[in-house]
Parts: structure tokens; C-alpha cells; sequence
């Protein structure tokens, strides 16, 4: 239950489908949310763009521009929390695989309580994100290879990381990660050289009460080294230690 004097989670919800709708703003504002309407992708990009939401749900046909496109070009400007709303099963592969930097998804038809429980979760954890980034000022603990030239400042080999920033640099050029990513690299070149378990990577990017398949790892990492790698299929920054876990590879003959 809502208190009154919790600040209300604004949602913005891109769907067409009146049911749909219907059915959401109904749902979701009993829980507490303060829902807005898009009814097409146009209309969901514009409303964010002239006023944030907490958290967005899109659903991926949507007339005028797909969910899949208004979620990339929030992307370009915005970490919030997004997930997407899909018809198929079939379309998580295409959410996932179109590399868009969602949070999450569900597959229509969903249960509004499934929806709900999905959404405190990215909202907790971008929520804690935001603390941590504010909190993260203490130098972490680095072995000889790892150089904390500026605070919070990770360098291994070609790759640079500024947590505080969100920003990476690989053989000199910027990247653009979106968070899950960034946060996988950022594990991974805190504990480089040495292995990261599978379960201790979920759990401190997607949290203990992490609901989906452990699959999303893996996308994540294919995702990650398609970005960052030379040559992806051949991998040599982020390899699978198999049965385990990853694990970034320290630079040969480091200095
Ligand atoms: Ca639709």
C-alpha cells in the first residue's frame, strides 16, 4: 500500500491496445503509480522528453515508431528504468538480441502482479544504483594491474572505465554500454584476471530477487564483447571460463 507521503512513482506507458490500457492504468494507479498514456511511439518520445517518468513500459508495435525504437533513442539520453511489453515470446530474442538497453521484459498476456513485481525490481535497483554512484567515492581495492588514476577510475590494458561517469573507452574511442553492461565490465575489471562466478555476477548486476532466465547473462556478455572485442568470436578481453563464469584477461606482459 502507498503512503501518502512516499513520492508516487510516475510510470509512462506506451501501448495501443485500449484493453491494454485499460487494464494498466486501472492496475497500476490502485498500486500507487501515477500513470501517463502514449498511444503511439511518437506520443511516448515526446512526453518523456518533455517531462522524465520513473519508469517506462513499452510495448513493441506501436503505431508511428516501434517500442523498440522509442526505447533506443531514450537510450541516447536516459537511464531510466524501461521495460518492454511484448506479444510473442519469439520477440524477447529480438528485444534482447537488437542490443536496445531495456531492463526487462514480459510477454503478453501477463499478470498484472508479475508486471508489477518486475517493475519494483528495476526501480529498486536503478534506485540503488544512483546511491551506490553517490556513495562509491571510497578508492576500491586494486591489484598492481588495475590503476585508480582519478577515484573510482578503472584501466586494464586498452580498456578504461569511469563508474562515475558512465563512461568507457576502449583503444582510445568512446563506447556507448548501456547500464547492465556497463556494470557487467565494471565486475569483471574489478576481479580481473580472476574468474567471476556466473551466480555472483546475477546476483550483483540484476539483484537477489532477480525472476529470469539466467540466459540474460549470456546475452549480456555476447552483447558486451560485441561492443568492446576486436574480434568477437574470438574473444580476448572477456573469456568464458565454462561451468563457471567470466573472466576479463589481464593485458600479456602487463605495466
Ligand atoms: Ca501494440
Amino acid at each position: 500500500m502507498p503512503t501518502s507521503t512516499e513520492k508516487q512513482t510516475e510510470v509512462l506507458i506506451a501501448e495501443d491496445e485500449e484493453s491494454f490500457i485499460e487494464a494498466l492504468e486501472l492496475n497500476l494507479s490502485r498500486e500507487g503509480f501515477v500513470v501517463r498514456i502514449a498511444r503511439d511511439g511518437m506520443e511516448a518520445l515526446e512526453s518523456f522528453k518533455s517531462r522524465p517518468a520513473d519508469i517506462v513500459l513499452l510495448d513493441i508495435m506501436l503505431p508511428k515508431m516501434s517500442g523498440l525504437d522509442v526505447c533506443r533513442q531514450i537510450r541516447m539520453f536516459s537511464g531510466v528504468p524501461i521495460i518492454m511489453l511484448t506479444a510473442k515470446s519469439t520477440e524477447i530474442d529480438t528485444v534482447v538480441g537488437l542490443e536496445i538497453g531495456a531492463d526487462d521484459y514480459v510477454t503478453k498476456p501477463f499478470r498484472i502482479h508479475e508486471l508489477i513485481s518486475r517493475m519494483r525490481a528495476v526501480i529498486r535497483r536503478s534506485t540503488q544504483e544512483q546511491k551506490d554512484a553517490e556513495r562509491a567515492q571510497s578508492p576500491k581495492s586494486t591489484g598492481d594491474e588495475i590503476k585508480t588514476t582519478n577515484e573510482n577510475i578503472l584501466q586494464i590494458g586498452e580498456i578504461t572505465l569511469d563508474p562515475d561517469r558512465h563512461e568507457c573507452i576502449v583503444r582510445g574511442s568512446e563506447v556507448m554500454l548501456p547500464r547492465k553492461e556497463f556494470e557487467l565490465l565494471e565486475q569483471l575489471m574489478l576481479h580481473a584476471g580472476k574468474v567471476v562466478m556466473r551466480e555472483v555476477l546475477i546476483e550483483r548486476i540484476w539483484g537477489f530477487d532477480y525472476v529470469g532466465d539466467t540466459k540474460t547473462l549470456d546475452v549480456h556478455v555476447k552483447r558486451l564483447r560485441s561492443r568492446i572485442e576486436e574480434d568477437p568470436s574470438n574473444p580476448h578481453f572477456i573469456t568464458t571460463i565454462r561451468g563457471l563464469g567470466y573472466k576479463l584477461e589481464l593485458p600479456k606482459g602487463s605495466k
